[in-house]
C-alpha cells in the first residue's frame, strides 16, 4: 500500500474516531472512500442480525432516498454473495451475474464494475463495504488490498460507533433510553441489578464521562479557575526554562498561552458547558475536535502538535479533577464500571458497597478479577465495546455467569432477573449445609480443601468454610493497599494475622509476586512484554533487600505457631531456587540470634507456573519440600495466551487437553519423588475441573473462599471411579469445548446441574 494510500486511511479513520454517531461515521467512510479512489458509487450496507437482511446504511452515488429503505436477504443479490462467501467479490460486469439483484430503489443498474469486501469483527461477518463504476473494468489489486485494510481498520470503529450510537440501529429511535446487551467474559460468577458508576484514571482525557452539568454557572467558574491555573503554570515553566532553551524552543509556550486566551479555547469550552456539558466533558469534547482538525492537517509540524493539544487538554483536567467535588457515594447498588479498574483501586473502595464490577479490559483471571472472585463481586470484564464514559448513573443488570451486560434494560428483564437473584439466594443458602461437611467422595476418599487469601475477609470466609489450610496467601496484595513497600514490623503484623487464625494449619506464604498485571502503585513496571518480563521471584532476587524483609516478617510472624509454609512464584530455573535457599537459610539463622528463640524451619515449596519447571521436576524436587501449581500462569504460558486479553480469551482455557496431561504427568512425577504437590489456580476452584484434579491425585486443592462449598458439594457427590473414568475420557479429547461438554453432562445428570456455570438461565425477550 503506498504512503499516499495509508494517509488517506489514517485520516479516514481519525474523522471517524471523532464522529458522534454511527450514521455519521458512516457517511464519512463513504464520502471520503469514493473520493479516494475515485469511484462512481461507494456504499455500506450492515447486518441487521434479526431479520438476517444487509440494510444499505450509507451511500456516495446511489440514489440516497434508499438509505435505511432497501435492504437484501443474506442470501440475495451479490452483497449477500459477499456475506456469504466472507470475501471479496471483484466483477467487471456485475449486471451479468447471476447473483445480481436488481433493486430499482437505488438506481444501481447503471453500474458496471462492483468490488465487495466483507467488513468483519471477532470472524462475524457485519457489512458489506461496495464500490461500483460505470465503467465495466476489475478493480485493481491495489483497490482490493486499500479496501480490505480500511474494512479491517474500520470494522472495530464501526463496532465500536454501533454500540455507542444505538445497538439497535435498524429500529426507529423512540423516546424510551436505549437497551443495549454487551458482551464480555465472566470473571466472577453471580447478578446485579444497579446504576453504573464510573471509575476512571486521574487527568485522563479520553475516560471523562459524560455527565449533564447540575450548575452551569459554578462549571463555568471552575473552568476559569482552572484555566488561570494553567497560564500561571505554563509562565512559569516558560520563566524557568530562558536559560535552558533557545527563543524558537520556547515558542510552544506561547502557543499554549494564545491557546488559552480567552476567545480561544476557553470560549469554545463554555459555549459547551453552555449547552450543557460538565466543565471536564466539554473540555474533552473541544479537545477531541481539534485533535481531529490538527491530524487532518497536511503539514507534519501541524500534525505533530497533537500531542502538545492532548497535554494541555490534559493540565486543564488536571486541575478541575483537583476542584471536582461531587465524587459520587457508592451506595448497595453500585456498578463500578472503567476501562480498567486496578486491584488496587478496588480494594481502597468500600468494597461491601459494590453490586457488580464491569471493564472493558482484563479477562478472566487477571488479578483484579481474582480478588473481586474472592470477595464474591460478579465481575464482567474484557467488555469491549462497552461506552464506558457515556454510562454514567446508567441502570444496568450485570449477568456475570453469562459474561452480560444489559444497559437500560426493559422491565420484564429486570423482573426476570430480580427472581433469578432469589432463586441464587437460595442455592446459596443450600450451599450452607457443606460449611460444615467433610470433602469426602461417596466412596469414602478424602479430599483437602485450602483457601487462598489475600485480605483479611478471606481468611474469615475461609474459616466459616471449613478450609483445612491457606494453599496460597497472595502477598501482593497488602502491599498494593499501602503507599509504600510496608516495614519488616507492619509486614509481621499483617502476616501474624494470617497465620494465627490458621493455628495448628498449614498456611502458605507466597513471597511478593509483583509485575505482569499486579502493579504496586508506588513502584510501576513498565515493560513490552511484561508477562515475560521481571516478575515473581525474577524481581525479589534482584532485590534482596526486599525479599529478606519479607522472609524476616514472616519468620517472627510464625513464631510459637509453627504453621508457616513459603512458597516461591515464577521459578523458571534451578538456580533461582538455590539463591532464595541461601538467603531464607541466611535469614533464618539471623532471626533466631536476633529473637533468642528457636524457630520451626518452614517447608519451601515453588509454584509450579513456567513450563521448564514441568520437564526438571527431578532437579527440583531435591532442593524443595513441597510444589504448587499456578494453573492461572501455567496455562497462560502452555498456551501461549495472555490472561488479561479478551480477544483470546476463547484460547485460554484450562480444560485444554495440554494443561490436563501436563498436570497428570506433574502428580505422577512428585509422587515418584515423593513430594506433595498441590494446586492454587483458579481450576482448582471450579467444581467441574476440581474433579479431575481431585482424580489426578492432588494432595491439596486451594482455591478461593467463594468457591469453596460449590467444590465441597461436587466432591461429596462423585465417586472416585467416575471421576477417575471422567480424567481418562477428558485426557483422550483433543479440544477443551469436549473436555467441558463432558463434564457439564455428568454434573447435569448427577443431581449437579446448579454447578455448571453458564448454564441456561439466558434471559431473553
Ligand atoms: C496462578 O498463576 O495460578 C496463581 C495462583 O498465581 P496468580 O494468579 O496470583 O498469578
Ligand atoms: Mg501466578
Amino acid at each position: 500500500m503506498s504512503n499516499m494510500q495509508l494517509d488517506t486511511l489514517r485520516r479516514i479513520v481519525q474523522e471517524i474516531n471523532t464522529s458522534v454517531s454511527l450514521h455519521e461515521s458512516l457517511e464519512i467512510m463513504v464520502n471520503q472512500v469514493s473520493e479516494a479512489m475515485h469511484v462512481d458509487v461507494c456504499s455500506i450496507y450492515l447486518l441487521d442480525e434479526r431479520n438476517q437482511r444487509f440494510v444499505l446504511m450509507a451511500t456516495k452515488g446511489l440514489n440516497p432516498n434508499a438509505v435505511g429503505n432497501v435492504s437484501l436477504h443474506t442470501s440475495e443479490g451479490l452483497v449477500g454473495l459477499v456475506g456469504q462467501r466472507e470475501e471479496i467479490v471483484n466483477l467487471d460486469n456485475a449486471p451479468k451475474h447471476e447473483r445480481f439483484l436488481y433493486l430499482p430503489e437505488t438506481g444501481e443498474e447503471i453500474y458496471n464494475s462492483f468490488l465487495g469486501v466483507p467488513v468483519m469483527y471477532r470472524r462475524k461477518v457485519m457489512g458489506v463495504l461496495v464500490v461500483q463504476n460505470k465503467e465495466p473494468q476489475d478493480f485493481s489489486e491495489a483497490a482490493e488490498s486499500f479496501l480490505v485494510t480500511l474494512c479491517a481498520q474500520l470494522s472495530g470503529v464501526i463496532a465500536h460507533a454501533h454500540a455507542v450510537g444505538n445497538i439497535d440501529v435498524f429500529r426507529k429511535p423512540n423516546s424510551l433510553p436505549t437497551y443495549k446487551t454487551f458482551q464480555g467474559v465472566s470473571g466472577s460468577g453471580g447478578i446485579a441489578i444497579g446504576r453504573a458508576i464510573i471509575l476512571y484514571p486521574p487527568a485522563d482525557l479520553a475516560a471523562v464521562p459524560d455527565r449533564e452539568a447540575d450548575d452551569i454557572s459554578e462549571e463555568l467558574q471552575l473552568l476559569d479557575h482552572a484555566i488561570a491555573s494553567v497560564r500561571d503554570e505554563i509562565q512559569s515553566l516558560d520563566d524557568k526554562m530562558q536559560d535552558a532553551l533557545m527563543a524558537e524552543e520556547r515558542a510552544l509556550f506561547s502557543v499554549f498561552l494564545r491557546m488559552l486566551d480567552e476567545n480561544a479555547l476557553p470560549s469554545e469550552i463554555k459555549t459547551e458547558i453552555r449547552d450543557g456539558h460538565w466543565a471536564q466533558g466539554a473540555v474533552r469534547i473541544v479537545i477531541d475536535k481539534h485533535i481531529a482538525l490538527f491530524a487532518q492537517m497536511e503539514d507534519d509540524y501541524l500534525r505533530e502538535r497533537v500531542s502538545d493539544l492532548k497535554d494541555l487538554g490534559r493540565r486543564i483536567l488536571a486541575y478541575l479533577q483537583e476542584a471536582d467535588s461531587s465524587h459520587r457515594e457508592l451506595t448497595d447498588e453500585s456498578i463500578l464500571i472503567g476501562d480498567e479498574i486496578s486491584t488496587a483501586a478496588l480494594v481502597e473502595l468500600p468494597v461491601d458497597k459494590i453490586a457488580a464490577i464491569v471493564t472493558t479490559e482484563g479477562a478472566m483471571n487477571s488479578h483484579m478479577v481474582i480478588v473481586a472472585r474472592a470477595l464474591g463481586i460478579p465481575t464482567v470484564v474484557g467488555v469491549t465495546e462497552l461506552p464506558v464514559s457515556t454510562l454514567d448513573d446508567v441502570e444496568m443488570i450485570v449477568d456475570a455467569h453469562q459474561g452480560r451486560v444489559f444497559i437500560n434494560p426493559p422491565r420484564r428483564m429486570r423482573t426476570r432477573y430480580k427472581e433469578i437473584q432469589k432463586e441464587e439466594e437460595q442455592i446459596a443458602k443450600d450451599l450452607k449445609q457443606y460449611e460444615t461437611k467433610d470433602a469426602i467422595t461417596p466412596d469414602g476418599v478424602a479430599v483437602k480443601l485450602y483457601v487462598n487469601t489475600g485480605l483479611m475477609i478471606d481468611v474469615v470466609r475461609g474459616v466459616q468454610r471449613g478450609a483445612k489450610g491457606v494453599g496460597l496467601y497472595r502477598s501482593e496484595i497488602p502491599f498494593m493497599l499501602r503507599e509504600r513497600f510496608p516495614g519488616e514490623e507492619e509486614q509481621r503484623a499483617i502476616y501474624r494475622q494470617q497465620l494465627s487464625h490458621f493455628a495448628n494449619k498449614p498456611v502458605v506464604m507466597r513471597t511478593l509476586d509483583i509485575g505482569a498485571d499486579k502493579d504496586l502503585p508506588y513502584f510501576s513496571i513498565e515493560e513490552e512484554n511484561s508477562a515475560l518480563g521481571w516478575r515473581g521471584i525474577r524481581f525479589t532476587l534482584d532485590h534482596p533487600e526486599i525479599f529478606s524483609s519479607q522472609i524476616r516478617a514472616m519468620l517472627k510472624a510464625s513464631i510459637g505457631l509453627n504453621n508457616l509454609h513459603i512458597l516461591l512464584p515464577m521459578v523458571t530455573s534451578v538456580s533461582e531456587v538455590e539463591e532464595a535457599l541461601y538467603l531464607l537459610e541466611r535469614d533464618w539463622v539471623a532471626v533466631q540470634e536476633e529473637e533468642q528463640v528457636k524457630i520451626t524451619k518452614p517447608k519451601i515449596g515453588i509454584m509450579v507456573e513456567v513450563p521448564s519447571v514441568l520437564l526438571q521436576i527431578d532437579e527440583f524436587a531435591p532442593l524443595v519440600d513441597f510444589f504448587s501449581v499456578g494453573s492461572n500462569d501455567l496455562t497462560q504460558y502452555l498456551l501461549a495466551v495472555d490472561r488479561n486479553n479478551p480477544r483470546v480469551a476463547n484460547v485460554y482455557s484450562h480444560s485444554h487437553p495440554a494443561v490436563l496431561r501436563a498436570l497428570t504427568r506433574l502428580v505422577q512425577e512428585c509422587h515418584k519423588y515423593d513430594k506433595p504437590v498441590s494446586i492454587c489456580g483458579e481450576m482448582a476452584g471450579d467444581p467441574l475441573t476440581a474433579i479431575l484434579l481431585m482424580a489426578m491425585g492432588f494432595n491439596t486443592l486451594s482455591m478461593s473462599s467463594s468457591n469453596i462449598l460449590r467444590v465441597r458439594k461436587a466432591i461429596c457427590h462423585v465417586p472416585m471411579p467416575d471421576a477417575k473414568v471422567l480424567l481418562d475420557q477428558s485426557l483422550q479429547m483433543n479440544n477443551p469445548l469436549m473436555v467441558k461438554s463432558l463434564l457439564e453432562y455428568y454434573f447435569k445428570t448427577h443431581g449437579l446441574g446448579d454447578m455448571v456455570k453458564n448454564s441456561s438461565r439466558a434471559v431473553s425477550l
